[in-house]
């Protein structure tokens, strides 16, 4: 099967398995699992972060950073498609009593300075409390602008809250751009990094911060049921992945590039684009069945819905990527 639903959906390699065999574990929750302690000092030297924490998924990463910033009562402020607002169950307000104040994104992904100033609340018994800022990169496979990043989390620090990065595919925006992980990082008070993305792992996310955010982050882990034991199997693929699979997001960026460009002038598909390792396009609904079970039947998984999203990943190669550009133009050739 080609399956472009998602970049989560990659196999482990056979190197990588080995790795994970091979694996020297401890405790983690006693923080002595050697191999663990090697990511996070790697994360640590990459993001220019003082301490980090591994934990069982993303979601759970952002959920433990929102928490280390935010205390009961107080809000976050972050974007109405982000994921940690959309994505997440609504774990911040579920979980931690942290109230989000969503805001509408300008078309490249970012939210508008003065609309952010503007929802920041004084201090007031009314009102909860904002703390924190929390931004996305890549969003929807943008890259978000560095510049505005920068302004952002500069505005948010002028007014006291803490700045929060969900980094899930950072390095997929770091090697678009060529701008340094720790150049993306520095603005940030915490930044949380998936090694379960385009990087291959099976498993694992980072959360880098300051010491007493990571500290207060690993409470907030055990709490949330997310401390880990002999752990060390699972960072071994992450330290891994760090080490052979970050240079070759190119490839998929690549790949999804192609994708795009194969099938942009079939005249059905409408705002087709790539973005780092995501292809987009929005479809008539009466067509969206009929692709999507076509393309079943030549082997390709992909969800077909309003606005298509197609995935590139360490499992697609440009062969497939022919083999599913031939299959979108037999489609509608027909
Ligand atoms: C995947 C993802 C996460 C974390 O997801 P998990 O499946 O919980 O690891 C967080 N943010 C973004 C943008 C993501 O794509």
């Amino acid at each position: 099967m080609i399956d472009l639903r998602s970049d989560t959906v990659t196999q482990p390699t056979d190197a990588m398995r080995d790795a994970i065999a091979n694996a020297t574990v401890g405790d983690d929750v006693y923080q002595d699992d050697p191999t663990v302690n090697a990511l996070l000092g790697h994360v640590c030297e990459l993001t220019g972060m003082a301490a980090a924490a591994f934990f069982p998924s993303g979601t759970q990463s952002n959920l433990a950073g929102i928490m280390a910033h935010c205390q009961r009562g107080d809000e976050y402020i972050v974007g109405q498609d982000a994921h940690t607002y959309r994505f997440e169950g609504g774990g911040a307000a579920v979980l931690g009593s942290i109230q989000p104040q969503p805001l509408p994104h300008a078309a490249d992904g970012t939210l508008p300075l003065e609309a952010i100033e503007a929802v920041i609340k004084p201090y007031d018994i009314h009102f909860p409390q904002t703390r924190l800022l929390a931004l996305e990169n890549t969003w929807g496979g943008r890259v978000i602008d560095q510049h505005w990043i920068e302004q952002a989390c500069e505005l948010a620090h002028a007014k006291g809250l803490m700045t929060h990065l969900d980094g899930a595919r950072l390095f997929n925006a770091s090697v678009a751009t060529g701008q340094a992980v720790k150049t993306l990082c520095a603005p940030f008070d915490s930044v949380s990094l998936c090694l379960s993305k385009g990087l291959g792992s099976p498993q694992g996310s980072v959360l880098a911060g300051s010491q007493e955010v990571i500290d207060a982050a690993i409470r907030w882990r055990k709490m949330l049921g997310g401390g880990m034991r002999q752990s060390g199997m699972m960072a071994a693929a992450g330290l891994h992945a760090l080490e052979h699979h970050v240079e070759r997001l190119a490839e998929d960026h690549h790949n999804a590039q192609q994708l795009a460009e194969g099938v942009a002038d079939i005249k059905e598909l409408r705002n087709v684009g790539a973005a780092t390792n995501m292809v987009f396009f929005e479809l008539d609904a009466s067509r969206r069945a009929g692709l999507q079970a076509h393309l079943e039947e030549q082997g390709i998984q992909a969800f077909v819905g309003p606005r298509t999203r197609l995935v590139t990943h360490i499992g697609i190669s440009p062969e497939d990527i022919e083999t599913v550009v031939a299959a979108f133009r037999r489609y509608f050739a027909e």
